[in-house]
């Protein structure tokens, strides 16, 4: 991660503070309880009404934020139209409560909809079966994956509720925010279809978490989708931002604005190939999922980071099975991955 990119910004807004990219289009940071700390949101004046691009988490803290912006930023005026980047409870978690405040209307992609209903269900919908033994074949043994399954919901605990309609955006529609055209460009393997938005003749791209300037995006697997290729689908999702101006200034979920999207897009890459590295250097013995993750992150021991740390690395190893770098067995119930240069030796 040593691109050089150029940062017009040195900090983010204070909190209940903003700041004005544009005439009309204003950078609100809301805090998160885990790293990276924050995630920036977008507030676009629309004349009678606002459009807010993501909302922050359902946390009292993030509520009493937006209470200080309804006071002192917004005039009075409704946020009239919610557009979100995808599902994840620091984007789409005050969406039911901004509906109840406003009559904010939903705009998201279909997939980024559904999958946050899908969340808002998990008591009901018998996902904790799927979850124990999803997690149990990835090897955390039978009393981590019963916790796992019970007490850990992907992305969703913060994620308050989200409303039951919603109007859909797809990937290259043109949409109005703030009397400008902005293309939506869908990427995958984060969530599963995040949108992120660009303006043409402001020369801005939303870029959600897809593109981040300082850290990459986890790219998890989760027991609904057990064997997805996250990485491929990121990958094959990024392809599009390489035709966007090399000048566009690039406003990330978290982190600060940016212009470099070029090289930016060049280092990502490499920081997956890194992690995929070190987990086909480790296969030299066959190990499971659970294994892998205490060998390379042994400093997770919460099950909060170590439970994201897990689905990553199954990402990861998804992504070396469907490129023939590794193999995988089941034995008792525990999938084992193991590398080829090994298997070829024996
Ligand atoms: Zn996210």
């Amino acid at each position: 991660m040593t691109e050089l990119l150029e940062k017009p910004y040195n900090e983010t807004p204070m909190p209940g503070g903003s700041i004005e990219i544009t005439p009309g289009f204003h950078w609100v940071a809301l805090p998160i309880p885990y790293p990276p700390g924050y995630v920036n949101i977008w507030l676009i004046d629309e004349g009678e009404s606002w459009t807010a691009v993501d909302t922050g988490m359902n946390t009292s803290m993030v509520r009493e934020t937006w209470g200080l912006l309804v006071d002192q930023f917004l005039d009075g005026k409704p946020v009239a139209r919610l557009v979100c980047t995808h599902c994840h409870e620091d984007h789409m978690g005050l969406s039911g409560w901004l509906e109840e405040k406003f009559g904010t209307v939903l705009w998201a992609t279909r997939a980024e909809w559904l999958t946050g209903r899908l969340y808002n269900d998990i008591e009901q919908n018998g996902w904790q079966l799927d979850v124990e033994e999803f997690y149990f074949g990835a090897g955390t043994g039978r009393k981590v994956a019963k916790v796992l399954a019970s007490s850990i919901h992907p992305y969703g605990l913060k994620l308050g509720r989200v409303p039951a309609s919603h109007i859909r955006i797809r990937n290259d529609q043109e949409i109005d925010m703030g009397g400008h055209s902005w293309r939506v460009m869908t990427g995958h393997g984060h969530s599963p279809e995040h949108a992120c938005l660009y303006s043409r003749d402001l020369n801005l791209l939303i870029s959600g978490d897809i593109i981040l300037p300082e850290i990459c995006p986890v790219l998890c697997v989760f027991a609904n989708e057990p064997d997805e290729d996250t990485v491929q689908d990121y990958l094959d999702g990024l392809e599009k931002f390489a035709d966007l101006p090399e000048d566009v200034l690039v406003l990330p979920a978290h982190g600060l604005p940016f212009i470099g999207i070029k090289p930016r897009l060049e280092a990502i890459p490499a920081y997956y190939a890194k992690k995929q590295a070190n987990i086909l250097e480790a296969c030299n013995e066959p190990l499971s999922a659970g294994q892998l993750m205490t060998k390379l992150h042994p400093n997770r021991t919460e099950p909060g980071p170590q439970f994201i740390a897990l689905s990553e690395i199954l990402g990861h190893l998804n992504h070396l099975i469907s490129t023939e770098k590794l193999t995988r067995q089941k034995v008792e119930g525990v999938w084992l991955y193991q590398n080829f240069k090994k298997e070829a030796a024996q």
